[in-house]
């Protein structure tokens, strides 16, 4: 793995190289500071949120087909 490869982050979908990885799943640091500025009542705190339960359901199907 090269330290110039560009990942796709699973909010953004935009390819960026700084960020961490969470399982399978990339997120870039734009967004993992956006989430941490969010507040819980704030309606983009939600679609974060929903974006991640539907990462962990993909991930569950890969589970079932392995
Ligand atoms: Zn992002």
């Amino acid at each position: 793995m090269s330290i110039n490869e560009q990942k796709n982050c699973i909010f953004c979908k935009a390819p960026k190289k700084n960020g961490f990885n969470v399982l399978t799943a990339f997120i870039c640091l734009d967004c993992e500071e956006k989430i941490a500025s969010l507040s819980f009542d704030d309606p983009q705190y939600c679609n974060y949120v929903r974006e991640i339960k539907r990462f962990w359901e993909v991930l569950r199907e890969e589970e079932k087909v392995l």
